[in-house]
């Protein structure tokens, strides 16, 4: 069995009963940074082994993974915060442990786009998630301008500290003194989330080093 366990995007408080049973009983925790997961792990007792699934050995490790899965061993994936497969490279291991013919389930928790859109006040009937927009300006400039198309729906993006002034510029050249949610930081110690429209938005940004994580709302 392959479990897909959604682990706090922050707090560590916000993991479920369920999801901490899950990762002290599987045979091992994949994991994208084996430091970040074993601040979780060591919070909780659970001893079980960690293993390193990350971006750059993601094909290798997980075929390690699939073989494992063959010889009946249940094995759980998380991300460095949040839900596997969200903008994380959780979704190739998925997509081949059901190419393969395994069984996958969920266990559900945080994920800082849910959470930000939650709280943003913006409509959330109806939502575009982006993840993270290209990270040249001209790709970044040319997929705004596709999601302008989207008129009914609100727009979720991901940002890092080190591009956010970059996208917010240039999310105010395509989409205009649009009315924005920035939420940073969501559920640790200086959480905030900054509304307005995108110039003063920008405005705020720019009063100090951005720092922390970043969800986006438009
Ligand atoms: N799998 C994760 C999830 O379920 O949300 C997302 C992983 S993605 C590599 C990391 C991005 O998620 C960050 O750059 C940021 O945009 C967003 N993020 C994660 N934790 C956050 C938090 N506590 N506050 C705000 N944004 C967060």
């Amino acid at each position: 069995m392959l479990y897909i366990v959604s682990t706090p995007i922050g707090n560590l408080g916000d993991i479920t009963y369920r999801a901490v049973e899950i990762l002290k009983n599987v045979d091992v925790i994949a994991c994208e940074d084996t430091r970040k997961t074993r601040i979780l792990t060591q919070h909780y007792q659970i001893r079980t082994p960690l293993t390193s699934y990350y971006e750059y050995n993601k094909a290798a490790k997980g075929d390690y993974l699939l073989k494992l899965l063959k010889e009946g061993k249940n094995v759980a994936l998380v991300s460095d915060a949040g839900t596997p497969g969200i903008s994380d490279p959780g979704y190739t291991l998925i997509r081949s442990a059901l190419e393969a013919g395994y069984e996958i389930v969920s266990i559900p928790g945080p994920t800082a786009l849910i959470s930000a859109l939650s709280i943003s006040g913006f409509a959330t009937h109806r939502f575009v998630f982006e993840g993270f927009l290209p990270a040249k300006r001209g790709a970044r400039k040319k997929r705004l301008k596709e999601l302008k198309d989207h008129k009914e729906e609100t727009v979720v993006l991901y940002e890092s500290p080190h591009r956010i002034l970059k996208t917010l510029e240039d999310v105010h050249e395509v989409f205009g003194n649009c009315p924005i949610a920035l939420a940073r930081e969501i559920t640790k110690k200086f959480e905030e989330v900054v509304r307005g429209d995108c110039t003063s938005v920008l405005e705020c940004l720019k009063k100090t080093k951005p720092r922390g994580e970043f969800v986006v709302i438009l």
